[in-house]
């Protein structure tokens, strides 16, 4: 994988930042992407870029708005050259019954969990054509195969990215080009931390308990999944060994789809 060009949208924190810097550590030129403090993502990139040696960009395009998805590629295109791998990541969570569920929020779950993928897919797809070597990777969720109450843009969007990735790696599959989708159960990150949050203030329960008795009770291995299992998982989808898998979904979600 030395000198593979990849773009991890949504890659300043957890699971997105974890694939960004395995892929490094692979070799790979990476362009990063997500929102923060700059200050802070400017150490993170330039640590990755010391401790490895490879080019890491970094741009802070909207994942909502399609037009940035676009200036993504393109500013990567120019930092890196050929966008080789894409990892479309970048998520976001509203929780709320459905008759209360804010139409805003429906929206940018649908543009920023779903819709991204599909723009930035569109525009890294000719030149992995023409050169005959892609891979993208899809991070949908355990909610991609299963539903849950009170997350209904969530686990909507979450499904589609698994029928966005079908469709993709079989209109693409003689170009050399895989289209995959990994479904994490529980990790341990902001997003969740933020639920987690919520929920202890609801229940009045200290937030350990909320983790145990309610996030990890559905994952059998009772712990959260670590983002490095996940980035490993996408790892070897992006490798040349895993040439002759598309069109899958790899579930690293500590047994929580198993029953
Ligand atoms: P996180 O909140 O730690 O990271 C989300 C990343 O996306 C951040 O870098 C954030 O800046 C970025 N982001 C958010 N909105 C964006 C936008 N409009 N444009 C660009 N970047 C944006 O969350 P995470 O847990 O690392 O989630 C990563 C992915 O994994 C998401 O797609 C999430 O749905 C999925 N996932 C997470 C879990 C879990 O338990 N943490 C489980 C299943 C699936």
């Amino acid at each position: 994988m030395k000198g593979r060009n990849a773009v991890v949208t949504g890659s300043t924190s957890g699971i997105g930042l974890a694939i960004a810097r395995s892929l490094a550590a692979e070799g790979c030129n990476v362009m990063l992407n997500g929102f923060g403090e700059p200050a802070q993502i400017e150490m993170v990139r330039r640590e990755m870029a010391e401790t490895t040696g490879c080019t890491i960009g970094y741009s802070g395009a909207d994942m909502g708005r399609p037009e940035e998805v676009r200036a993504l590629i393109a500013a990567a295109q120019n930092t890196l050259g050929t966008v080789d791998i894409l990892i479309n990541n970048a998520g976001v969570q509203h929780v709320a019954p459905l008759v209360a569920f804010p139409e805003d929020k429906w929206d940018l779950l649908l543009a920023v969990n779903l819709s991204a993928a599909f723009h930035a897919t569109k525009a890294v797809m000719p030149a992995m054509l023409a050169r005959g070597f892609g891979r993208v990777v899809n991070i949908a969720s355990a909610l991609g195969l299963v539903g849950a109450p009170h997350k209904p843009a969530y686990v909507a969007t979450k499904h589609g990215l698994i029928g966005l990735t079908r469709s993709v790696a079989l209109e693409v599959a003689q170009g050399g080009v895989t289209c995959n989708v990994v479904c994490p159960g529980m990790v341990m990150t902001p997003i969740i931390e933020m639920q987690v949050a919520d929920q202890a203030r609801v229940t009045g329960l200290p937030p350990e308990e909320v983790v145990r008795e309610v996030f990890l009770e559905n994952q059998p291995i009772r712990r959260p999944v670590k983002a490095e299992e996940i980035a490993a998982a996408v790892v070897f989808l992006c490798s040349e060994a895993a040439a002759g898998i598309t069109g899958t979904v790899l579930s690293v979600d500590g047994g929580y789809t198993a029953r």
